[in-house]
């Protein structure tokens, strides 16, 4: 099962930044080694390419090997904004976007960005990988859902 999308049809898409090749390859090995497998994901496909003001994107629909948007740009501006080495920002930023796919193969709402802000930041802030924080639990779906 897989899907044909290619962002180069949606998106232009730009050749990987020089000084995001190194970041985006430990950024990869780290999401394979340690996020993929809990997600049951076999692997991602990333591009680069400008997101308006988006870090990243995970686009919708391609579960079956998740595609995601990175923006180079704001990935640099969010990391000295934040104080957080790019290598880190990214790899956050892949489990975010994976954390949508994962949802979106439970029918989950894959837009919900507090789940998938929380797996990230526990991932990459406290080394946890903890797919329970993208599953509703008893209280359901609204209790991971913030307005507005
Ligand atoms: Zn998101």
């Amino acid at each position: 099962m897989g899907h044909d999308y290619r962002p180069e049809r949606e998106y232009d898409v730009r050749p990987v930044p020089g000084e995001a090749d190194l970041p985006l390859a430990n950024a990869m090995a780290d999401l394979r080694e340690e996020v993929l497998p809990a997600l049951g994901v076999d692997d991602v496909t990333v591009f680069f390419a400008d997101l308006d003001e988006d870090l990243g994107r995970y686009v919708s629909g391609t579960s079956s090997r998740p595609v995601i948007g990175i923006d180079h740009d704001n990935l640099s501006s969010a990391s000295r904004i934040q104080g957080l080495e790019y290598r880190r920002q990214l790899a956050a930023t892949l489990a975010h976007e994976a954390a949508h796919a994962y949802r979106e193969t439970l029918g989950l709402d894959d837009l919900d960005e507090d789940a998938a802000g929380t797996f990230a930041r526990r991932w990459v802030l406290e080394g946890i990988v903890d797919v329970s924080v993208l599953v509703p639990g008893d209280d359901g779906p609204s209790a991971l859902r913030q307005e507005g």
